[in-house]
């Protein structure tokens, strides 16, 4: 699964140009195909390029004649020529030695990790900003952690900021996010005019999913799911993330399946996801209770999960469903019965097994896919 090309992109700005293609917009698209083709790591001659995209010799290395000039590639190593025809030919790779990328996370309570990254969102470099249990995150706070990370940047070969929140965002503005106590709150502009480079502010469980995308085991289709503070979700279909009608595809944490009887949940509705299955919840519920009473908590919530889960495995025909979460919750005994229960709920003749994993990508998955967002960006922008 992992070893299929990147094909999407993202379509962070809704609808673009829809005028006849100008001589450009075609060197954008051929420079995003050919940077597709070797993101995140792999190397490739011009020639296998070419072959690749279709696209002729002159167009491929005009084409990589500027991505190396501007850092993003860079040629390392060489094919071993065929039995002495020829002169040996470059590889090219994504460079990771020059440009770099500021990453922010806004997702964990009471915290803001930030990071100065390669290209591959490896980090270089970590900051972060602990925050007192009822203060909460303001744009200051987020304009000091990058003034710090940037301290001893050339800024010239800063690409972008990148920002993971927990919420709605539309067009770089904050729309909604409970977990921030944000609302329209226009961080792009903020760090664009403060630091005067493109500022990409996506939501973080999006991040995450690139992540597993990119470098985890995901293929191009994908239901991911993080389980933490909160409860939120992403899709991806042939590597296009759904954004939604309202910007807000993946806000899965305030259904309810059980708007009846469920608990009571701070959003005025009964049985949100949230309230039942997040890990601040399944915690509480756990602290004193015996070894058999935990196991069964943890069951009854990866059945939970799994039943809220079939729908859109069902309904977008996915076989993968990836859960992000701390390894208390998110354990074998919730995996085991979150499988069980999907198993029984959607094996049929026309629909093989749909898979419930764990993502192994650790705990800076987030950090990461917000800098990968900076790279596409980047790539659809120029
Ligand atoms: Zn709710």
């Amino acid at each position: 699964m992992a070893d299929q090309a990147y094909t999407g992109s993202l379509p962070l700005r809704a609808h673009g140009r829809t005028t006849k293609a100008s001589p450009s917009d075609v060197r954008r698209l051929n420079r995003s195909l050919i940077f597709n083709l070797l993101f995140p790591a792999s190397r490739y001659s011009r020639a296998q390029l070419g072959r690749m995209t279709g696209l002729s010799r002159v167009a491929v290395s005009d084409v990589v004649a500027g991505m190396l000039d501007e850092g993003l590639i860079r040629e390392n190593g060489h094919v071993s020529p065929v039995a002495g025809k020829g002169k040996r030919a470059m590889l090219l790779s994504v460079d990771t030695t020059r440009l770099r990328i500021i990453s922010i996370d806004l997702a964990q309570p009471h915290l803001v990790q930030g990071a100065l990254t390669d290209l591959l969102g490896n980090p270089l470099q970590h900051m972060e900003s602990a925050l007192g249990p009822d203060v909460r995150v303001d744009a200051d706070t987020i304009v000091q952690l990058v003034d710090q990370l940037t301290a001893d940047l050339d800024m010239g070969s800063l690409v972008g900021i990148g920002v993971a929140v927990p919420g709605v965002v539309r067009g770089g503005v904050v729309s909604e996010s409970t977990a921030l106590g944000w609302r329209d709150v226009d961080l792009k502009t903020v760090l664009e005019t403060r630091f005067t480079v493109p500022v990409t502010i996506a939501d973080n469980v999006m991040c995450t999913m690139l992540t597993e995308r990119f470098f985890g085991q995901a293929g191009p289709n994908l239901v991911f799911v993080k389980i933490g503070h909160g409860i939120g979700s992403a899709t991806l279909i042939n590597d296009v993330p759904v954004i939604g009608e309202q910007h807000a595809g993946g806000e899965i944490g305030h259904i309810s399946p059980d708007p009846e009887h469920g608990p009571l949940c701070p959003c005025g509705k009964r049985g949100c996801m949230e309230r039942v299955i997040s890990a601040v919840v399944l915690r509480e519920r756990m602290i004193g209770a015996d070894e058999t009473t935990r196991t069964a908590i943890i069951r009854e919530a990866g059945e939970y999960f799994a039943s809220a889960m079939a729908m859109p495995v069902g309904l977008l025909d996915i076989s993968d469903v990836c859960v992000y979460g701390p390894a208390d919750v998110v354990n074998d005994t919730f995996l085991e019965a979150a499988q069980r229960r999907l198993d029984a709920m959607t094996l049929s003749k026309f629909h093989d097994r749909a898979s419930i994993r764990r993502c192994q990508c650790g705990a800076e998955a987030t950090l990461r896919g917000a800098a990968v967002v900076v790279v596409l960006h980047h790539l659809e922008e120029e």
